[in-house]
């Protein structure tokens, strides 16, 4: 599984992270997104997939492999 953080659409409003904490950080310099180091494990795939539902701006997007 890949999972992308769109840098540019992100506005840090941390729905992805509350959605799924095992899959997502909020950097603390401007609370925007990013995909934590084990994020990407496939056992985490339907929460990841539940916060691009959740997040404001699509800026997350899934990828199986
Ligand atoms: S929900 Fe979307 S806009 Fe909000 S922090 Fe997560 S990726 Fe960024």
């Amino acid at each position: 599984m890949k999972v992308e953080v769109d840098e540019i659409h992100c506005q840090g409003h941390g729905l992805c992270q509350m959605t799924s904490p095992d899959v997502f950080g909020l950097r603390d310099e401007d609370g925007h997104s990013y995909v934590l180091p084990d994020g990407a494990n496939p056992t985490h795939e339907k929460s990841a997939r539940q916060a691009a539902a959740a997040c404001p701006e699509r800026a997350i997007t899934v990828t199986s492999d």
